[in-house]
C-alpha cells in the first residue's frame, strides 16, 4: 500500500492511501477511501465470511507451559 502526503498551507499534514489494500484498484483523486474499503466483504481481507466462525475459535491462542521450563 502506498500513501500520498500533502501539506496545505494552512491545515496539517494530509495523509491517504494510493491503492485500495483490499483490490489494489488505484483510487480516483477525490474517491472516498472509507466507502470503498466498506464495500469489500471480510474475505477479501483473507477473514471468514460474515457470520462464520473457525471451528477451533474457542481454542487457547497459547499452550499452557506447566512444570519448568529449563
Ligand atoms: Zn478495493
Amino acid at each position: 500500500m502506498s500513501f500520498r502526503a500533502r501539506t496545505y498551507s494552512r491545515s496539517r499534514r494530509f495523509v491517504r492511501p494510493t491503492h485500495s489494500s483490499f483490490c489494489g484498484c488505484e483510487f480516483d483523486r477525490d474517491e472516498s477511501r472509507p466507502d470503498h474499503l466498506a464495500d469489500h466483504d471480510p474475505e477479501d481481507a483473507g477473514l471468514n465470511p460474515l457470520g462464520e466462525l473457525n471451528d477451533d475459535h474457542g481454542a487457547p491462542l497459547f499452550e499452557e507451559v506447566t512444570g519448568r521450563v529449563e
